[in-house]
């Protein structure tokens, strides 16, 4: 592998640096938990399915989400109900939300042999930033490109080309690593980077395996695990 010639890497953060999906399962499971202790009459899957449906339609990141559900399962929203969801989803989230395991000790070693190490997200920069101190992250890496830095999100260029330009390195000497194929492969290849695709992170697991399985842009490598990254690098 000519994995010398790498001297930086970019992460995507949701499902490539943390289990957001995972955090976002439980979490909710824990807030339809408390409603329903609460009072509020539903069946668990249901209420499940329903809140499930409703990040589908308006956004896994939607922060009015609770307010839709309750609107919707029950009439009416109940500010009492709807602060017993909050808090039990916030409380859950804390606990669940953490890092791939292996993270910290592989982005260390990276660091150690000198690559330079970012983040392109598309989330808000208020959001990438939290995220990452929450998770103990944010002092590795020193660009952190979010979606006000360029107004797009990936596969389109620009968040790709203004992390090549704050890492001042140039783009083939930068690996990818991202969870998904169209957004952070294509993207990333599409500037000329190496890829590593986080097969690990990818939603298949959690959606089904139906997602976008054809036409799937190969990447340079394939990580089943975040640590697998040291192997590139050995
Ligand atoms: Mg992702």
């Amino acid at each position: 592998m000519k994995t010398k010639s790498i001297s930086g890497v970019l992460f995507d953060l949701d499902q490539t640096l943390i289990d957001f999906l995972k955090m976002k399962r439980y979490s909710c499971k824990a807030a339809i938990d408390a409603m329903i202790k609460s009072g509020l009459v539903i069946k668990k899957k249901k209420a499940e399915r329903i809140l499930f449906e409703l990040y589908d339609r308006h956004g896994i990141e939607d922060p009015l989400i609770f307010q839709r559900f309750l609107a919707k399962v029950n009439r009416k929203i109940d500010y009492p109900l709807l602060a017993k969801a909050i808090a039990a989803y916030r409380k859950a989230q804390r606990t669940v939300l953490q890092p791939y395991p292996n993270a910290r000790q592989t982005l260390s070693k990276l660091k150690r042999k000198g690559i330079k190490l970012g983040v392109v997200s598309d989330a808000s920069r208020i959001k990438a930033h939290v995220r990452l101190a929450e998770m103990d992250l944010a002092d590795f890496f020193e660009v952190i490109i979010a979606l006000e830095d360029t107004g797009k999100t990936k596969p389109h260029p620009a968040p790709f080309r203004k992390a090549i330009q704050k890492l001042r390195i140039p783009a083939e000497k930068i690996l990818f690593v991202g969870d998904n194929p169209h957004r952070d492969i294509a993207g990333a290849k599409a500037v000329g980077m190496k890829t590593a695709w986080a097969k690990y992170g990818h939603p298949a697991k959690y959606f089904g395996s139906k997602t976008e399985a054809k036409g799937r842009p190969k990447p340079d490598y394939t990580l089943r695990r975040f640590a697998q990254l040291n192997k590139i690098f050995r």
